[in-house]
Parts: C-alpha cells; structure tokens; sequence
C-alpha cells in the first residue's frame, strides 16, 4: 500500500500538472469506488463535472482535491492503487493508452476510473485489486468523514514534536510496529517504513509501546522523520504496484534497510541476517541483533 512518501509524490505531481484544471467529464467501470460518495457513481459523476481543481494535498495516506464550489474530493489509493497523468481512449468499455512508454506498461494498464480535464489533460486510476475508494463531499462536512476523523498528526509537519509524539505513542499498548502504522496515532506510517524505521532507531518489533523509555521513543522519532524524508526525495519504494504519475517507479526501495531483505547481510555489518516475523498478520522484518527485544 501506499504510505506517506508515495502519496506525497503523487499529491506534489498532480499538484504541479493538474492544479488549475477544471473536470470536464469522469468514466469507471468500477463504481464500488464511489459508494461512500454521497449518491454514489451516478451523483458524482453528475456534480463532478465543470468543477475546478484549486488546491491537491494529502492528509495520512489519503489524497485531496479542493474544488470550486466548496466540493471536496477524496481518493484512498488502497493496497494498489495509483493515479496517473496521461491520455487514454475507451474501446468497447475498455480504456487504452494513446501514449507509448511508461504507462502502457502492465502495472499502470488497470485503469478502472478516467478524468478528463481541460487543456486536453487527463488523471487515471490504475488499480488491479480495485479495492480503492474516492468520494465526493461538500466542504462544510469534509472534516466529518468518518476517513479523516480519528487520523493522527503528520510526522513530518514541522510542528509535529517529540512531546506530542511521546505523548500519542504512550497512550498506547502493544507491539511498537503495530502502535507505528496506526494511522489514529500518526499518519501516513505503514508496514515498509516502520520496519525501516525501527532498524534505524534498534529497536525490536515486537517491543511494547508501554515498555519504551524516552531515549527509544526520541530515536524511533528522529529515524521516522529523516527515513519519511528520505523517501519522500527519492519518491517513494516501488517494491509493489506503486508508480508516480508519470507510471515511473520510486527510488527508496533500492537503497531501503530491512523491508523484504530477510535472510541478506544486517546493513550495519553487525554480522547478523535479517529475520521475519508476522505481527497481526504482517510481516515485520529486522536485525535480530541490532534490534534486541529486551
Ligand atoms: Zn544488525
């Protein structure tokens, strides 16, 4: 899925090629994605259209369009989601892309929701599990979306301090990793970067929210904001379907530590092989060395 450097490049990509635009007509041949819309399919794509995009920006993992008229729209990308920016044709109900190159390739080619903006532009939604969401809202109940309601702070807001990270994390009982990729408690955290996170800051998995000292929780602080921020730079970890909205891949899963590196070298040399572990039924991976559960 998704986590916050993903959804960041893909917020500042469209943000950068599509802001301004105005919706000139939607298509899906999914309309399960529209049912938490007010109306459904039917009723969004009929307000949809002639509204203009004033503002895309991101809250936790989910991706929002400020629109004219005091609409809002939300898209949760989903375990394989990702939009992309690019011309498409439908055929027979079935959306072909006119443009050679990156996003004719396969895992950019499950396009189940097309918008068509003006200056000739278009945003689609390549989506192969099609577990996606994208929902239409007026703004005065935007803040009441049951999606946005409970969701924790931003971890890499500036003004998102240790104090309240502390103080968030403490509430908390449980396995570390599972308290880190709850998005009531932070944001945008989820099962590549937490791993990542915690052999940064050696901390084990598994260890107890309730049993972390200040000095473990200012390490897995510090290691959460320059590991989101590496990531962000280099645009996300295309270990799965993720693209950016060019259909390009992301760079962080060439460098990444510990996600999906079981059995290969500890990146510290400690002389350890990473390990995998299942936590709620993910998978947590670590240096059993490096990352002492004590
Ligand atoms: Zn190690």
């Amino acid at each position: 899925m998704p986590e916050l450097p993903e959804v960041q490049t893909i917020v500042d990509d469209l943000d950068r090629k599509i802001k301004g635009l105005t919706i000139v007509n939607v298509w899906t041949d999914w309309p399960k994605y529209f049912k938490r819309s007010i109306g459904g399919w039917e009723a969004f794509k009929k307000t949809v259209k002639g509204k203009k995009i004033k503002k895309i920006r991101r809250i936790g993992k989910n991706i929002i369009f400020d629109l004219s008229d005091d609409k809002e729209i939300l898209i949760h990308q989903k375990l394989t989601g990702h939009l992309l920016v690019g011309h498409w044709q439908i055929k027979n109900n079935q959306p072909i892309s006119t443009e050679k190159g990156l996003l004719a390739e396969k895992v950019n080619d499950y396009i189940h929701a097309i918008f068509w903006l003006s200056k000739n532009k278009m945003m689609g939604f390549s989506d192969l599990r099609k577990f996606g969401k994208i929902l239409m809202t007026d703004k005065k109940d935007f803040n009441n979306l049951k999606d946005l309601k409970n969701i924790g702070p931003d971890p890499l807001t500036p003004k998102f301090g240790f104090n309240e990270f502390k103080s968030l994390i403490s509430k908390k009982r449980g396995p570390i990793k599972k308290i880190l990729m709850d998005q009531n408690v932070v944001s945008g955290i989820g099962n590549i970067y937490s791993d990542e996170i915690l052999f940064v800051a050696k901390i084990h998995p598994l260890k107890k929210a309730e049993k972390l000292g200040d000095k473990e929780l200012k390490a897995i602080f510090e290691a959460a904001k320059k590991i989101l921020k590496k990531a962000v730079k280099l645009r996300g970890a295309s270990i799965s379907d993720y693209r950016d909205t060019a259909g390009k891949a992301g760079r962080y899963a060439e460098v990444r530590l510990v996600y999906q590196r079981e059995g290969e070298k500890c990146p510290r040399n400690c002389g350890a092989a990473n390990q995998r572990l299942k936590i709620n039924g993910r998978s947590a991976h670590f240096c059993p060395y490096c990352q002492i559960y004590a």
